[in-house]
């Protein structure tokens, strides 16, 4: 037995812990822990999931030309720099795979997403964190970090967990900067949050070392059926296409997909809510004296005063039936993220925060 090992780095992945969903004893609760759209999927995803029913015998399409056409048109991009792949994680993965192996390194930010380090190790390469300003990415930090070995730098923007985002200006910069056998990847799991952005597109057009990654998983509500995409110069496609599963998306997740990009309003309205309650949100917890960052996305970093605050502020909404999430592993161990839901809920976390915040336990 113990000549059989995984390969390199593979047992350094810390396993991945998704939001709780779920508090002992507890019903009814509310789920403000993985930055899920409260509206749910727009009601014509809905319909295209209860359409595809009657076509489960048959193959997907292997090429995705139909939500590929579909995200090119509506964000008026080229289709043929698009790829699908099982959520945005799944683009992560291709380009760790592809990108980097042993003795190669991995940019990643101090309070980044959790899937650039594990992706980096399941290939063998090795990761390198990069300290941010006051929980915002820092241009500086990571062109600093650069190496001849550098061949991917990941940034959120905006970022998760923090919801803080860099202007374009700096995005440029950082871009140009790079040395020339590094890919920037712009990932914009939460781009359409910030009215007017367009996460990076144009700048992947603009140059050779930029890819941008997108999901369906947030503001459009399908996490469950696990549908992202990248946009990309037509050289790192063909890099990309050539590790895709041919399968990799089923026809239920394409056709509701598609109908869920070409649904503009219910975006629109998604959007137009989540920046209202967001702000009302901030001003609420602010005024009871937890302060937030100001976020871009469909979530708050709240912050307490200490770890144990934090965590017992934690305990206490989850006797309330109030589900955030812990940032510990984030290295924000004073900090809870919080979703933006409903009306309701965020009255609801609001209020139990003030409750807590008066002393009770
Ligand atoms: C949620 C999230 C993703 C997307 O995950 P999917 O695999 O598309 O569900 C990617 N990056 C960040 C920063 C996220 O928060």
């Amino acid at each position: 037995m113990t000549k059989i090992v995984p390969q390199p780095g593979i047992m350094d992945i810390a396993l991945y812990e998704g939001g709780k969903s779920k508090v002992e004893g507890v019903s009814n609760v509310i789920k403000l822990s993985s930055n899920e759209n409260p509206f749910g999927p727009s009601p014509a995803a809905q319909e295209a999931v209860k359409r595809s029913v009657h076509e489960l015998h048959r193959y997907p399409s292997t090429d995705h030309a139909e939500l590929r056409n579909a995200i090119a048109e509506v964000h008026g991009l080229n289709a043929d720099q698009i790829i699908c792949g099982v959520g945005s994680d799944e683009i992560i993965t291709f380009l760790c795979q592809a990108y980097a192996g042993p003795g190669d390194e991995v940019i990643h930010t101090e309070h980044g997403f959790a899937m650039y380090r594990i992706s980096t190790l399941a290939a063998g390469a090795t990761p390198v964190e990069v300290k941010e300003r006051e929980r915002v990415t820092d241009v500086d930090s990571i062109l600093e970090a650069c190496t001849e070995r550098t061949r991917l730098v990941f940034i959120a923007n905006p970022n998760n967990p923090t919801g803080t985002m860099i202007g374009m200006a700096e995005v440029e910069r950082l871009a140009e900067g790079l040395p020339e056998q590094c890919l920037l990847v712009l990932d914009g799991a939460y781009a359409e949050y910030v009215e007017g952005y367009d996460g990076g597109a144009k700048l992947v057009d603009m140059r050779d070392n930029v890819v941008m990654t997108r999901t369906f998983s947030k503001l459009y509500g399908l996490g469950g059926l696990r549908v992202g995409w990248g946009y990309a110069p037509r050289e790192v496609i063909d890099v990309l296409g050539r590790i895709r599963g041919p399968f990799n998306l089923s026809s239920t997740a394409l056709a509701a997909a598609e109908a869920s990009v070409r649904d503009l309003a219910f975006a629109e309205k998604c959007r137009d809510e989540n920046t209202r309650l967001r702000a009302w949100l901030s001003e609420a917890l602010a005024e009871h004296g937890v302060p937030t960052d100001t976020s871009t996305a469909n979530f708050v970093l709240a912050r307490f005063g200490s770890q144990q605050e934090a965590e017992d502020c934690d305990n206490y909404l989850q006797t309330q039936g109030l589900i955030v999430r812990r940032v510990a592993g984030y290295k924000l161990p004073n900090c809870l993220r919080i979703t933006v839901g409903d009306e309701a809920s965020c009255r609801r976390v609001a209020y139990c925060i003030g409750q807590f915040k008066a002393g009770a336990r």
